[in-house]
């Protein structure tokens, strides 16, 4: 099969004004739902004063559409929005960092003086710099930072949190070998907004009545709790602020709970 015949057109109707879109779906886009966690990949359409997110299966099957309205008209560029120190507090490895993401119009800034390396990556609609405070190795990060500009070309929150939890949990993270399973980790941490926790039932009282073993040693037994009595909470109200080691097993482990069919994750 070649290339060009991988690529299909599909139509998807926004819900908020009812205007129907062709959406291209190429092979690459398919083989993003296969590596995330939910299965699913995004497509933005901006128009009017909204943007449309519609979600697709590995197969190309639509499963579902969010809608956020536009940061501010694309012709006036980027939507700048800066992070202040008290929200990132705590970094050990990153002094600055700058998001620039074209599919939301929107661009994150947080920097220091202190700046020794820098490194930006890109991808097709999204670049990632960082600053970092002190030496650190460039392989290791260069291969995190790939991992995590495509993680971020991915993802359509606009809510800066997400992005910040996401940043500091890399600052920690950059210090060890890249592993692959993390970008599915960072994913739900970077769209923790968008993803809301559907406890199932019966399965969910099953886990809350037998406790067993394999959640509740291998993970934070309260959080697990917390999460299956956490009915239509977001992800990211789950996750909080809370340090970047935590932040990490939470959403470890509400990935975990999904895979195990103890709740549903639904991008609202
Ligand atoms: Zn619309």
């Amino acid at each position: 099969m070649s290339e060009v015949s991988a690529v299909r057109t599909v139509k998807t109707r926004c819900p908020k004004c009812g205007e129907v879109f062709p959406v291209t779906l190429t092979s690459e886009l398919l083989e993003e739902a296969k590596s995330n966690p939910l299965g699913l990949v995004g497509v933005a359409v901006p128009h009017s004063d909204h943007v449309l997110v519609a979600y697709f299966d590995s197969n190309g099957a639509e499963r579902g559409t969010r809608v956020f309205a536009a940061l501010q008209a694309p012709e006036k560029g980027l939507y700048e929005v800066r992070i202040p120190l008290r929200d990132v507090k705590g970094l050990r490895n990153i002094a600055g960092f700058v998001i620039e993401s074209r599919k939301l119009n929107l661009r994150l800034v947080y920097s220091t003086r202190s700046i020794s390396t820098s490194i930006k990556v890109s991808a097709p609609d999204t670049s990632l710099e960082v600053d970092f405070q002190r030496d650190v190795s460039y392989s290791h990060v260069r291969a995190w930072l790939e991992l995590l500009v495509d993680v971020l070309e991915n993802s359509y929150s606009t809510l800066p949190l997400d992005y910040i939890n996401t940043l500091r949990i890399f600052d920690v993270m950059v210090e060890e070998q890249p592993f692959t399973y993390a970008k599915q980790v960072f994913w739900l941490v970077a769209n923790a907004s968008t993803i809301t926790i559907k406890p199932r039932l019966p399965e969910s009282l099953l886990v809350k009545k037998y406790r067993p073993t394999i959640l509740y040693e291998k993970y934070n037994g309260n959080f697990v709790s917390r999460v299956i009595e956490s009915g239509g909470l977001k992800v990211s109200d789950i996750l909080g602020s809370e340090a970047p080691q935590v932040l990490f097993s939470y959403a470890e482990t509400v990935l975990s709970l999904y895979r195990r069919g103890v709740i549903d994750l639904v991008i609202e």
